[in-house]
């Protein structure tokens, strides 16, 4: 069985460094950013600086947009997904938080990053009448994704979000079929449809989806093609409704 072997898999130095890591959350460690002292890993300054100046964002795609109104783009063309609330612009320092994160093997970053979203949730929430939901969901990776890099790191995220909201989650309802095609040369309709047919429930999940407000998360949220295929899945599936909860949107597409 793996993890029990007398040849400890590549991750398992790091793994085993994450839960020290966990066993010693709450004492005090050096900031991710700055490197000052702190019990969070990111310190009041940076939090001050980083997390609470972002501008007003469009509620349906989390874009910035004065007053924090929905934008013309949504009103003429809204997506499938009732909401987007974003935890971060992508951009210094995020971006690099988040490679390490997703591609250096620190997936003791989630908890950050997860808080990170789950402040910025509960107050977005807390400003508007939400609609009440009812299940967390992370993108999900394909299974050849999931295999080579030991983690999604969607899930990482989904599943501290959900807990700090006292919601249930689940990795394996939505399910993706295949890698995302390569997707240079295809138009925006195109890679749309590439990305749905990749996306799906199963007959025996679509129980747990029908009539129920979904939220479905994700790391980055850069064209929104993505989660457009995974909201339209989860609504061909039965869900009542879907938001999208992503810790950092990338600015509009030139
Ligand atoms: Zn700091
Ligand atoms: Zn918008």
């Amino acid at each position: 069985m793996s993890g029990t072997g007398a040849h400890p898999a590549p991750g398992a130095t790091a793994s085993l460094a994450s839960r020290l890591g966990s066993l010693v959350h709450g004492l005090p460690r050096p900031c991710v950013l700055c490197g000052s002292w702190d019990r969070t890993g990111l310190c009041r300054q940076c939090q001050l600086r980083f997390v609470a100046t972002r501008p007003a964002l469009c509620p349906r795609c989390a874009l910035p947009n004065a007053g924090g109104a929905t934008c013309g783009r949504c009103l003429r063309e809204p997506p499938p997904y009732h909401r987007c609330v974003a935890g971060v612009l992508y951009g210094f320092p995020w971006d690099r938080l988040i490679t390490r994160f997703k591609f250096r093997d620190q997936p003791e970053l989630a908890t950050l990053l997860a808080d990170v979203l789950a402040d910025v949730l509960t107050d977005v929430l807390a400003q508007n009448q939400p609609t009440p939901v009812d299940l967390v969901l992370p993108v999900p990776l394909s299974a050849s994704r999931l295999a080579e890099r030991g983690y999604n790191q969607a899930w990482e995220l989904a599943r501290r979000v959900a807990a700090r909201q006292g919601l249930p989650a689940d990795a394996g309802l939505l399910l993706r079929l295949r890698d995302t095609p390569h997707q240079v040369g295809l138009s925006r309709s195109e890679r749309t449809r590439n990305l749905h047919d990749a996306m799906w429930v199963e007959p025996a999940g679509r129980a747990r989806l029908a009539g129920r407000q979904l939220a479905l998360v994700d790391d980055v949220l850069t064209t929104g093609g993505t989660a457009v295929a995974a909201t339209r899945a989860l609504l061909a599936a039965g869900a009542a409704g879907v938001q999208v909860w992503v810790l950092a949107r990338t600015p509009a597409p030139a």
